[in-house]
């Protein structure tokens, strides 16, 4: 099968008129994605992937996209998924891109977008969900899918081989059983930064009501207002989990001062504490404030800042991102990573499509990495799903596994109608409302 064309959209949800997805860094964004198509010289398969952005400046990521063609169109899905890793690398170090990266910001969005195309169009060959893709692929051929540059000083494609034979024992049970229970959630739906105190508290309770367990706030407005809303939620939950988000806002100083004060309210973990790129900062939040955890990742740009992370005890919780990282390839070298130093994987997620992606990652890390759900849940936000021809179900607070082929991230066509930037129809019907 060979792929033909690839098309690129720049898609966007006025989410911000209502102050959903509101945090102490992004306080009214427009959830986005750079959505891309790969077309085949097969009528029935397309491959789909996307890039989550944050309103002004996906052109930027769909630009990136568009810089990427050359390097995927014309291609056999045979020839790069017989050299996944050699694919990988052909992206992010073309001669006359990676001067932007490497490896890290708008070209690793859109490069992301473009890789998970394609492992979409291979699992909808094979007829699987991704997460069973891989599941059912040979550990050799998920190690020949890894680009090992700069992390083999911490796994090597050996070492990443050990794990994934030793993982090997007992998956069958696994996933009769994760198919049957389905995977845990924790909801953020509850606490974003813009919602007053009464809407949270509401939201709270519908939470505890639908089944959830964890429950995520944001953090980092001013420290007396933080406080306050803590009290209301740790007050409904009782003695439900309660995680915090501080979305990068604080120096870290300025975190541990926080933390101290938070600390009363019996947080499992703080997230995003401080900038994604301060290892060292986070190594010294995580000393500081034990015994609450530190997590990060939605915005940890590649494998190799992970590995600092990691060999610095500076985390307690991995958050891989779909597509921060660069697509299925890098996530399942952070993956290796995470079970290598022993830390749990909790994947980031709502944005557009994020849920839809990493249920498929966090299965995959159950039944063939991590083998265990001990401290792991995934993010799950409500909104949006509506758009996606196979949206992410959760009930009771547990992810249903995905059982349609490919990666879930398809969208609708009336909504990517709907929505596109900046001539779909709910874009032009609010510029006229301003006029
Ligand atoms: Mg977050």
């Amino acid at each position: 099968m060979r792929i033909t064309g690839l098309t690129v959209a720049d898609v966007r949800f006025p989410t911000s008129r209502a102050l959903d997805g509101s945090d102490a860094m992004h306080r009214s964004p427009d959830y986005s994605a750079a959505y891309v198509v790969l077309a085949t010289d097969d009528p029935e398969l397309s491959g789909h992937g996307l890039a989550f952005t944050n309103g002004r400046g996906t052109e930027v990521c769909v630009a990136g996209v568009r810089a990427l063609e050359p390097l995927v169109v014309g291609r056999t899905l045979e020839g790069i998924t017989g050299d996944m890793a050699g694919f990988w690398r052909s992206l992010v170090s073309d001669d006359q891109l990676r001067w932007l990266g490497p490896e890290k910001g708008v070209m690793h969005l859109a490069t992301a977008a473009v890789v998970n195309a394609v492992w979409d169009l291979w699992a909808k060959q094979s007829r699987l969900p991704l997460w069973q893709l891989l599941a059912h692929l040979p550990p050799e051929e998920i190690v020949a899918a890894i680009d090992f540059r700069y992390i083999e000083d911490a796994l090597s494609p050996d070492e990443a081989l050990d794990l994934l034979r030793a993982a090997r024992t007992g998956r069958e049970a696994r996933e009769l059983q994760i198919v049957a229970d389905g995977y845990p959630a924790y909801t953020t739906s509850a606490g974003w930064l813009g919602y007053d105190d009464e809407k949270v508290v509401a939201l709270v309770r519908e939470a505890l009501a639908d089944g959830f367990q964890h429950v995520k706030m944001k953090v980092g407005g001013d420290l007396a207002s933080d406080v306050r809303r803590a009290a209301l939620i740790r007050a409904e939950l009782g003695d439900g989990v309660l995680m915090m988000d501080a979305n990068q806002v604080w120096n870290v100083d300025e975190a541990v001062a926080a933390m101290r004060v938070l600390g009363e309210f019996d947080p499992w973990w703080i997230e995003e504490p401080t900038s994604p790129d301060d290892v060292l900062g986070h190594a010294r939040i995580r000393q500081a404030i034990a015994p609450i955890r530190v997590a990060t990742g939605e915005h940890v740009q590649n494998r190799i800042v992970f590995k600092q992370l990691l060999q610095s005890e500076a985390i307690d919780v991995v958050q891989i991102d779909a597509c921060r990282l660069g697509g299925v390839n890098e996530v399942l070298a952070v993956l290796l990573l995470a079970r290598k130093f022993g830390v749990p994987v909790c994947p980031h997620a709502g944005g557009v499509g994020l849920c839809e992606y990493v249920q498929h990652l966090a299965v995959f890390d159950y039944l063939s990495v991590s083998c265990s759900l001990e401290n792991r849940v995934v993010e799950w936000v409500d909104h949006l799903h509506e758009h996606f021809r196979y949206p992410a179900v959760v009930e009771h607070g547990r992810y249903r596994v995905p059982r349609d082929a490919g990666y879930s991230i398809e969208m609708l066509p009336p909504s990517l109608a709907e929505y596109a930037f900046p001539d779909g129809h709910a874009w032009t019907v609010a510029e006229a409302a301003l006029a």
